[in-house]
């Protein structure tokens, strides 16, 4: 069984596609954490993440790069998303993905083109999202457990900038499948939120 989840920055897609592994008993791949491993290790090298020579040589990083606690920084996501606009660094990501999607068994996988590039085919698909206000304030909360000059109104715009480039890039924008079921979470809490999606891929798939 694949399960497809994708959604905008801090939409809560993370959390409900772990849950969704840890409930059905799936491996799950974070794909975000590919390109920012590309984005992290471009930098690292002194090269352009804006610049796609640049950013393909980045895409064979250190596998030990995967771990490194800097990758969920909000620095790493925009580098992630500067990367990932390049159609030579996201088709040097596919493989990996779809082999990942299609071991036996199956698996969670979430990003952004989950459903409708990596694995179209997917059992069944979520489309995650929540208001840019609930996700900045998301972000926000986040951020000033361990940084007390957190500033909602830049996270805000962060997010903006962030949505505007998933979804506005030519190659395999941040869309909606027309077969992936909408969980929207500005109002639920996380476990509401989990609930509801472990619901939905019981009523697509019949599985429990
Ligand atoms: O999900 P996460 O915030 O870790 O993703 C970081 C960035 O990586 C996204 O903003 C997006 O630009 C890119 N990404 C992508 N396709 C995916 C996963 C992430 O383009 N499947």
């Amino acid at each position: 069984m694949i399960i497809a989840v994708d959604g905008p920055a801090a939409s809560g897609k993370g959390t409900i596609a772990r849950a969704l592994a840890a409930h059905f008993g799936l491996p799950w791949l974070d794909t975000g954490l590919l390109y920012r491993a590309v984005g992290v290790s471009a930098v690292r090298a002194g090269r352009d993440p804006n610049n796609a020579e640049d950013a393909l040589a980045a895409c064979d990083f250190p596998e030990a790069l995967l771990d490194d606690p800097e990758l969920r920084s909000e620095a790493a996501g925009k580098y992630a998303s500067f990367v990932s606009t390049h159609p030579a660094v996201r088709e040097a990501l596919v493989h990996r993905q779809r082999s990942f999607a299609h071991q036996p068994g199956g698996a969670v996988l979430d990003g952004r083109d989950i459903g409708t590039i990596i694995a179209p085919d997917a059992d069944a698909k979520l489309f995650v999202t929540a208001s840019t206000e609930a996700r900045a304030e998301r972000r926000y909360r986040d951020e000033l457990k361990t940084n007390a000059e957190a500033d909602l109104a830049a996270i805000l715009a962060d997010i903006e900038d962030r949505d505007r480039r998933d979804s506005e890039r030519a190659s395999a924008p941040l869309k909606r499948a027309g077969d992936a079921d909408l969980l929207d979470t500005t109002n639920l809490t996380i476990s509401a939120a989990v609930q509801r999606a472990i619901a939905l891929v019981e009523a697509r798939t019949g599985k429990r």
